[in-house]
């Protein structure tokens, strides 16, 4: 098995599309991310996995918090500036929730408080102890197969 293959299986797991956010004194870093979930709902709880090489990682080290925003389907491209795939600084405003960088317009936006940190291989697990959601009604941004998508009701499948 090569790096390629292991890369396009896991990518034939469709996701959502987050911004994580940090905020080290006063200075906000983004980085797009979807490799989050939900761990537990008492305490509530989500994990997030950070490559060793993301500059994010030492400042969620710092601050011990975060922000998980998942986008809407009509934001792709803060995903896209926060993925570091457009040339140049773009002027990117946050809002608060309990003190945490947020982006208007996520379909959830959660603060977090880092609880616990693994290192495995070449990612780190944060634990994020979940203070504080806001939620948007709009229709989140899909990924799959190295691809963003939307969500269609074409062809809903029916149980
Ligand atoms: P940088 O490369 O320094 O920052 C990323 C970009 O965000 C830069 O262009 C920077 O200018 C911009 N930026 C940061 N803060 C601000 C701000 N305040 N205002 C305006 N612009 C700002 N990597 C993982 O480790 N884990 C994942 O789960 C993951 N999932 C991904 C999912 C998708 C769909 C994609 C496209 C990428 C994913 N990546 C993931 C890769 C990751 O997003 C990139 O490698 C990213 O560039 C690494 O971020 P960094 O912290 O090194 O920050």
């Amino acid at each position: 098995m090569d790096d390629r293959q292991f890369r396009t299986a896991m990518g034939k797991f469709a996701t959502g599309v987050t911004v994580i956010a940090t905020d080290v004194d006063g200075d906000v870093h983004g980085m797009t991310a979807n490799a989050f979930m939900s761990v537990s709902l008492s305490p509530k709880l989500v994990v997030i996995s950070i490559g060793h090489k993301a500059r994010i990682l030492e400042k969620i080290k710092q601050s011990k918090s975060f922000s998980v925003n998942i986008l809407a389907a009509d934001q792709q491209e803060l995903s896209i500036i926060f993925a570091g795939q457009i040339k140049g600084h773009r002027e990117v405003l946050f809002d608060r929730l309990d003190d945490k960088p947020v982006l208007a317009g996520a379909v959830a936006q959660m603060a977090c408080e880092v609880s616990a940190e693994y290192l495995e291989g070449d990612h780190t697990l944060f634990i994020g102890k979940v203070t504080d959601i806001q939620l948007t009604d709009a229709d989140p941004l899909i990924f799959y197969s190295g691809r963003y998508r939307a969500l269609s009701n074409e062809n809903p499948v029916t149980i």
